[in-house]
């Protein structure tokens, strides 16, 4: 591991202002990710502003829903009893999500923030986009089983890894964060991460310094039927293959609205408007789901190796929707 400098920030001002001041700060919070790669020679920050001290780590009722810290962790999220009454999808999205051990550890500002699995990224010895932008992508030509099948380019062709997001785009989740000297905007989820386009290196759309203060969420009517399926290559603890998050609204046996958000398929969660759109005002049977499933799979572009996802996507958006409607 290289030298770097540590800081402990007192308030969030401080740390943003910290960090934005060096373009080579990093923040530390539950440290699963950021440690695991400055480890693998990935990310070389030469210096880490450690927020694990600042106040932001409450759940609490608002008057449009909930608010979430950004340091609360995934343990206490997911069991939070705000959390498992109205956003259960969020608490099966998190507890699917790598392991006790480290959903001790692990922080929902860090955990939206993950970066790919991708193998290339992580080996420094294989050209990669996303780590040294200019030097190829060993995943397009190579090796691409686990990569995209939508969003992807030339440039990049990696899947964001996590689940929590894929819930928080179900439920229309709002990022608050904070800049230097404290000043605070607010960005949608949807509007959170990228797609690779030409700066795979990018993320998100988080300036650099900016530190994620807490994660809203509106006041929801899909508490009572909605779904996280996760399917992966072990049932222990591994990154999705594909996630489905489905919410419904339901009015009687009709859909009133529908939320599909597929995981593992795209540089960001996925949000199928088309499989909402064929839900719409439907009868919540398995004939609506698999035609949804048909719509969103539609447009699929899968890679060398990464044709079974979209079969696998269909079954499991099929699958998770039965499950949200109780239907199965
Ligand atoms: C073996 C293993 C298996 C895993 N399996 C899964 C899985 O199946 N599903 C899943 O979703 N996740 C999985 N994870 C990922 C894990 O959930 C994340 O590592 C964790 O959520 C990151 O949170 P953290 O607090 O430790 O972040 P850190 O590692 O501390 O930080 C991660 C990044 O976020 C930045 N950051 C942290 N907090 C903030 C903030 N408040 N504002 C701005 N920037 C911030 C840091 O600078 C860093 O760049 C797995 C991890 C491991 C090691
Ligand atoms: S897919 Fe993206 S992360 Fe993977 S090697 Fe290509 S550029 Fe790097």
């Amino acid at each position: 591991m290289r030298p770097f400098k540590y800081v402990r920030a007192s308030d969030a001002g401080t740390a943003a202002g910290a960090v934005a001041a060096n373009p080579l700060a990093k923040f530390l919070a539950g440290g699963t990710n950021i440690l695991d790669l400055m480890k693998e020679d990935v990310e070389r920050p030469n210096e880490l502003v450690d927020v694990t001290r600042l106040k932001l780590s409450e759940i609490r009722q608002t008057s449009g829903g909930v608010s979430i810290g950004a340091l609360a962790t995934n343990t206490d999220t997911a069991n939070h009893p705000l959390i498992r009454n109205n956003y259960p999808l969020l608490t099966q999205a998190i507890v699917a999500g790598a392991s006790a051990q480290l959903r001790n550890m692990a922080t929902n500002g860090g955990n939206l923030l993950q970066r790919t699995r991708c193998q290339y990224f992580y080996d420094t010895a294989m050209p990669c986009n996303k780590r040294e932008p200019g030097t190829g992508c060993g995943a397009r030509e190579g090796l691409n089983r686990i990569h995209a099948i939508f969003g992807w380019s030339e440039k990049c062709v990696a899947t964001y890894p996590g689940d929590m997001a894929n819930a928080l785009y179900a439920l229309d989740a709002v990022v608050r964060v904070s800049g230097a000297g404290g000043r605070e905007r607010t960005i949608p989820v949807n509007d959170f991460h990228r797609l690779p386009g030409d700066t795979p290196e990018k993320d998100t759309n988080l300036q650099h310094g900016e530190l994620i203060v807490a994660i809203e969420l509106p006041k929801s009517n899909f508490a009572k039927n909605s779904y996280y399926l996760k399917v992966r290559d072990r049932a222990s603890y591994a990154f999705a293959l594909v996630a489905v998050a489905a919410a419904l609204e339901l009015d009687g046996g009709t859909i009133r609205q529908a939320r599909v958000v597929l995981g593992g398929v795209a540089h960001k969660p996925w949000r199928s408007q088309e499989a909402e759109a064929a839900l719409t005002g439907k009868p919540a049977s398995e004939e609506s789901f698999r035609r949804a499933a048909e719509a969103a799979l539609e447009d699929a572009k899968p890679l060398a190796h990464n044709t079974y996802k979209v079969e696998l996507g269909k079954r499991a958006i099929v699958r998770a929707l039965m499950r949200a409607g109780r239907l199965a």
